[in-house]
């Protein structure tokens, strides 16, 4: 356990790499930084210099603007880059657009930081590649049995059977900014849906990046009523049947309220959880995670079949334990400020 310490270990910024002299994922500002992808969580501002794919280096500009970090480095998708004598290498992970698993290699070891990853079809994310690596390190939001995501298109088609049942509802489907609203978007699509689809405000400017890269949502309208006309008539006339994507946060303010007799959707792992889709008074749970489920977790642990498994956030302690019973060293990093709420 010592030797691959030597290369990677926890510590209250993140992960740190004492011979490259750089974090992966760090919490809080330093000298050299390499982000597995922009979810705020994992991608924070004002590091001296950051590494990471094209995509996830456009969607921090993005959000924090163009002086998020002093310097910035394109990771091309397995090109091996050298950082003071470690050899790194970017591949594609499949939970957001441009998201990676960085492979750090160096004194004969190979240990891999996933990040957040999940193996399912996703049209909007490069699909996860499995590296092989003597420590895999993997994180578990989703690191329980009873956690075992239902096909995604499925549930989708849930959502266009409902504004077909509604057509007079407007559907407001609660969906992270940054990958779920782009998804659940381009997987509407793929149903044959070509109605306009309403957009909150703080989603556009992801949306219109998911579109400059090739990614195609089709008719999107920012989820405003037009001025002058009573809230009522025009959300009666404007909204009725339709889909309305908007940031979880969103739901919560008068934004939500502008549209009358809304069916609340909310577009989540978590929406597995009874308890929690009732807690947030959704109507309609949509389970749709950038997570593996349980399934997922422990098939690619068995494919990738490394010599330790390390669990940096999430529920450790059954992915641990069934690690053990394998007979695969595995252990929890304890990793503090990434939420599994991001999702
Ligand atoms: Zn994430």
């Amino acid at each position: 356990m010592a030797r691959f310490e030597d290369l990677l270990r926890p510590t209250p910024e993140g992960l740190y790499c004492p011979p490259g002299g750089f974090y992966i994922d760090p919490v809080r500002p330093v000298e050299r930084a390499l982000i597995t992808h922009g979810h705020a969580d994992h991608a924070r501002s004002g590091h001296s210099h950051v590494l990471a794919t094209r995509r996830t280096l456009s969607i921090m500009a993005l959000r924090y603007g163009e002086d998020f970090a002093g310097a910035r480095q394109v990771a091309d998708w397995g090109r091996a880059i050298n950082v003071n004598g470690v050899t790194v290498s970017f591949h594609p992970a499949g939970h957001v657009l441009g998201s990676a698993q960085i492979l750090v290699e160096w004194g004969g070891m190979r240990i891999v930081a996933s990040g957040d990853y999940k193996r399912r079809e996703d049209p909007t994310a490069e699909p996860f590649e499995p590296v092989p690596c003597d420590v895999f390190i993997t994180e578990a939001t989703f690191a329980l049995p009873v956690f075992r995501h239902p096909d995604s298109r499925g549930e989708v088609r849930k959502l266009i059977a409902s504004t077909k049942q509604f057509p007079e509802r407007a559907h407001l489907v609660g969906a992270y900014a940054l990958g779920k609203a782009q998804r659940v978007i381009r997987m509407v699509r793929e149903e044959a849906y070509d109605a306009p689809i309403y957009i909150h405000g703080a989603l556009k400017k992801l949306c219109d990046f998911y579109e400059s890269e090739g990614i195609a949502l089709g008719d999107l309208r920012p989820a405003t009523i037009a001025r002058g006309k009573s809230e009522e008539g025009a959300a009666k006339g404007e909204f009725a049947g339709a889909i309305v994507v908007g940031p979880p946060s969103a739901f919560a303010d008068k934004w939500a309220r502008r549209f009358p007799d809304p069916v609340a959707c909310f577009a989540s792992g978590w929406m597995r959880v009874r308890g929690r889709a009732r807690q947030r008074g959704v109507e309609l749970p949509l389970i749709l995670s950038d997570h593996c489920d349980w399934d997922e977790l422990i098939e690619t642990i068995a494919e990738i079949a490394p010599q330790e498994v390390w669990v940096t956030h999430g529920r450790e302690e059954a992915l641990v334990r069934w690690c053990s019973l394998r007979g695969v060293r595995a252990r929890p990093l304890h990793l503090v400020g990434y939420e599994d709420e991001s999702e």
